[in-house]
């Protein structure tokens, strides 16, 4: 594998060159939103410069340009995915979306009374919510599998939940909150075993490594462009094609439709019977130009970001008072923290005096905080352009605000 030039990628990152309070940023919260490189920046005002029109409606050229390239996206979002078939690809506005999408409309036609949606106690909020209103919708129950206190889902308990009643596992590829890596080719052949269909929310998956849908097996894959280097407001649902048109309409308008009348209204299959109205059209092309760029460089990325995982991790360990949160065995480079007596929100802040952006508090992963005994952590979410002089700044504002909350 050639060497990772982490130079010349922060040159494709105009934001990576700025300072906050006078300081050279240092971006760490790449687990909340990634930055964008120029690829995309370029291709949204190329968009409006040059090619700007509605999609899938225009007999005129502009429109037929427009509609091409957003047919294009889909089949490199296929690609990214591992699929060789872009008709299983929606786009929605992000994975929020495209999980409440599968819990209404895959809810209503597959959730009856006593059925199970089993999820996991690490799960995103929006990877739960979104079921406890379907289970109300349909008399259906939400059912948690343990986590243990290193941060992995506890595969003898998920197991063991499983039953004729489960119609639905859907968890998260990877924690946002620990980085925990999780058996999701294993989880999703044992819950398939038991007759369920899956969902796996890749959104933190995505950014980090190499996705292969066929090869997790799974019935719905989703991921948010705007943490994959894309722009925000995108991101694309996965569903196996024949299950999507299994499956009612979950917005209705413009575009999805076949045939409307008053008398009654036909509906396109998938992937356009969920694409009501104008889509994000711009977003799309974002996300597809974000998707081109990194799918060269994602091995690699890895392997550079796992050094700077083990650096920091290993110098943070070092820090007296600091307790590293999530020690899974596979982890991608997330990495949350306390330190004794501190709040995180007030390292948060002292953190960010010196140019260092980190996120703190539940992550939207309240039941899981809950379980772990925390209020919450601060957590430094590193994307392939950070490099190990950030690793020192971080290890170095941690030290500092230590010494200031003692
Ligand atoms: N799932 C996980 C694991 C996440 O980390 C997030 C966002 O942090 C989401 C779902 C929701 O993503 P979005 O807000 O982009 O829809």
């Amino acid at each position: 594998m050639p060497a990772f030039d982490v130079a010349a990628v922060r040159r494709e990152f105009p934001i990576l060159g700025t300072s906050v309070h006078g300081r050279p940023l240092v971006y760490l919260d790449n687990a909340a939103t990634s930055q964008k490189p120029l690829a995309v920046i370029r291709r949204l005002e190329r968009f409006y410069a040059e090619e700007n029109a509605n999609v899938h409606r225009g007999v005129h050229r502009l429109s037929e340009q427009a509609t091409s390239a957003y047919e294009a996206a889909r089949a490199v979002a296929a690609r990214f995915l591992g699929l060789a078939d872009p008709r299983g690809c929606v786009f929605v506005r992000g994975a929020t979306e495209g999980i409440n999408l599968v819990a209404d409309s895959w809810g209503r036609a597959h959730l009856r009374p006593g059925d199970e949606i089993l999820v996991t106690h690490l799960e995103h909020h929006a990877n739960i919510v979104p079921w406890q209103l379907a289970a109300e919708r349909s008399g259906a129950r939400v059912v948690v599998a343990p986590v243990t206190p290193r941060g992995e889902v506890d595969l003898d308990a998920f197991r063991a939940l499983l039953s004729p009643r489960t119609k639905m596992a859907a968890f998260a590829h990877v924690s946002n909150a620990l980085g925990t890596v999780n058996p999701a080719a294993e989880m999703t052949r044992l819950a398939k075993a038991a007759g369920a269909a899956v969902l796996v929310d890749g959104c933190q998956s995505a950014a980090h490594f190499g996705v292969d849908v066929p090869s997790l097996g799974c019935d719905f894959f989703v991921f948010s462009g705007h943490k994959t280097f894309g722009p925000t407001g995108v991101g694309v649902l996965w569903g196996r094609p024949e299950l999507l048109d299994s499956m009612p309409p979950y917005q209705s308008g413009g575009d999805m439709i076949r045939k409307v009348d008053f008398d009654g209204t036909t509906f396109r299959e998938a992937p356009e019977r969920f694409e009501a109205g104008t889509p994000n059209i711009s977003g799309v092309l974002g996300l597809a130009a974000a998707l081109e760029y990194f799918m060269p460089i994602r091995e690699a990325a890895h392997a550079h970001e796992q050094a700077l995982l083990a650096a920091a991790t290993e110098r943070l360990r070092a820090v007296p008072g600091l307790t590293v949160v999530g020690e899974a065995a596979e982890k991608v480079a997330v990495l949350s923290f306390n330190l004794k007596g501190a709040h995180p929100h007030d390292i948060g802040t002292l953190l960010d005096a010196d140019g260092v952006a980190v996120r703190t508090g539940h992550h939207c992963c309240m039941p899981l905080m809950k379980g772990l005994g925390l209020a919450g952590t601060v957590r430094a979410s590193f994307a392939f352009y950070n490099t190990m002089e950030e690793v020192d700044a971080l290890v170095r504002a941690v030290e500092r605000a230590r010494k200031m909350t003692a």
